[in-house]
């Protein structure tokens, strides 16, 4: 019998859609021209790209030239945060950014700080939004950037995004977003909203991996980043990678059509699994804004528990959850994003992030309530700092 398997780690990355497969093979198989090339066999290749690239600028209000494909949504961060470090350096030398950004925004900030940039780090509240008035004090004449991300890989939590694009707009500093867990999840416009450069990556929506795009408006300066041939516009360098191109796009367009009713259904599932482990296992609770917040993310924080613990025992059942983002689990350190909304170190180290996808049904988070239950139970049996509490309790 197949073993179980409930995936509940969808922001770390998705199953790609049958209709995605079905959209890149040709571009693997038969259709493998180089879209730069000269001759007709190419044709379809480069129709592609430019079909791809008009999904995009459909889906973001923007123009088809102001999207540049790159490989990953990393690769975007990288991109947006080094190339206007490097253009805007004449205007000056700070950035300004969050305390709870992906690592592909802070270690990016940690090497330019190195190189001479000066960067802010916002705090965030309890609920892990930034204060617009902290914003606006923090900006200096010397200011060329913010970089905010539109919603949090780890607890969910959706910034103020169109205000944060009127004071940047206001005070003439660009405005970069990493959108990687928003895009196709949440309506963006980035007219709307003043965003200038945005960051997604295609397997956050069940595309493939190893594909991602920068938005970047028109005017903006930014040069290469990648050198070398003079693919998207000589501004990213590189044969471009078709069949990812095409499932991203795919992706993408299928997101888009059914956003409204796969958020209305994610939410649903996600309150519940909420209210159900809320009310049924005690020393527990939600972490991030319990509303503005990605329809399918759901955060918890158990008291007097390991979440690794907890992760290991969540897989012998066949549930595949988070402690942390992807990229940090494997290490001790607690999060930082769940530092920065203030939970102390014992506390931060207690989490889980289940997140929801196409496929969840409600039936798998009865499953997942179930063994919750008996898992945190039986973990809390085993914990000192649990016993020590009961101990006081009875005194
Ligand atoms: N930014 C955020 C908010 C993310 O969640 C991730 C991936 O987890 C990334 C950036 C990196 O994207 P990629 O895996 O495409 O490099």
């Amino acid at each position: 019998m197949d073993k179980k398997l409930i995936y509940l780690d969808n922001a770390a990355t998705t199953r790609m859609r049958q209709e995605v497969v079905d959209a890149m093979l040709p571009y693997m198989t038969e259709l493998y021209g180089n879209a730069s090339a000269v001759y007709s066999f190419s044709d379809t290749a480069k129709k592609a790209l430019n079909d791809s690239r008009a999904v995009m600028a459909d889906i973001l209000g923007c123009e088809k030239r102001e999207i540049y494909f790159t490989g990953c949504g990393s690769e975007s961060d990288n991109w947006a945060l080094k190339a206007t470090a490097e253009a805007y350096a004449a205007k000056g030398n700070h950035i300004i950014t969050t305390k709870i950004e992906h690592h592909a925004i802070l270690h990016t900030c940690e090497w330019l700080e190195k190189h001479g940039v000066e960067v802010t780090y916002l705090n965030v509240d309890k609920d892990g939004l930034i204060d617009l008035k902290e914003l606006e004090e923090a900006i200096r004449p010397t200011t060329i950037l913010i970089s905010v991300m539109f919603a949090n890989n780890e607890i969910g939590t959706i910034e103020p995004i169109r205000e944060i694009g009127e004071i940047a707009k206001k005070h003439g500093v660009l405005f970069h977003t990493d959108a990687v867990q928003a895009f196709g999840k949440v309506p963006i416009s980035v007219d709307d909203m003043h965003i200038d450069m945005l960051s997604a990556s295609a397997h956050k929506l069940h595309g493939p991996k190893g594909v991602g795009l920068l938005y970047i408006r028109q005017g903006v300066k930014i040069r290469s980043f990648i050198h070398g041939g003079a693919q998207e516009r000589k501004r990213r360098a590189g044969t471009e990678n078709i069949p990812g191109i095409v499932g991203f796009a795919k992706a993408a367009e299928l997101a888009a059509a059914t956003m409204q009713e796969s958020a209305e259904r994610e939410t649903k599932l996600r309150d519940y699994l909420m209210e159900r482990v809320l009310t049924e296992i005690p020393h527990c609770w939600v972490n991030g804004h319990r509303t503005l917040r990605l329809p399918g993310n759901v955060s918890f924080g158990f008291q007097f528990i390991e979440g690794e613990s907890l992760l290991i025992k969540l897989d012998k059942a066949g549930i595949c959850g988070s402690s942390g983002s992807a990229c940090t689990s494997g290490s001790l350190d607690p999060s930082h994003v769940l530092l920065a909304i203030g939970l102390p170190h014992e506390l931060a180290h207690g989490s889980l992030r289940l997140t929801l996808g196409d496929d969840t049904q409600k039936e798998d988070l009865d499953y997942v309530v179930e063994n919750l239950k008996e898992i945190v139970a039986k973990l809390r049996e085993m914990s000192p700092l649990y016993e020590d509490y009961l101990r006081k309790l009875k005194k």
